[in-house]
């Protein structure tokens, strides 16, 4: 590559590392909103409860505890994939073991596992 060539590839690359961390900062955002969400449907999820008891009917039951619980795990699988994407502009990729290793690599380098590339399990 000539000199040139390099230069106009660095500025490229500084361009594409800046977009990728207005992004990140962007999915970050989402995924602190929607933590306090879930932090807002388990303060009512606990609300629901305690009325129950007070009333004296079965708690696991009632709609609104389940309703609220829906709405979390639907927030959680948000936010996961959020995270997932995060991992992705990080050019990262995480292991069975949960640890997080470079896209690129075959094995983990903490518990010696193969690891599946990223674009092949999405
Ligand atoms: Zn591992």
């Amino acid at each position: 590559m000539n000199l040139i060539k390099k230069v106009k590839q660095g500025a490229t690359d500084a361009a594409k590392l800046a977009q990728n961390k207005i992004e990140m900062t962007k999915i970050k955002s989402q995924i602190a909103s929607k933590e306090k969400e879930i932090e807002h449907h388990q303060a009512l999820i606990g609300e629901a409860v305690f009325l129950a008891y007070q009333a004296g009917e079965p708690i696991h039951t009632k709609p609104s505890v389940i309703d609220h619980c829906k709405v979390i795990a639907q927030l959680q699988n948000q936010v996961q994939a959020l995270e997932q994407q995060v991992l992705n502009l990080k050019n990262e990729k995480v292991c069975t073991c949960g640890h997080v290793i470079p896209q690129d690599d075959y094995y983990c380098s903490k518990c010696g596992k193969k690891s599946i590339a990223f674009k092949e399990f999405r």
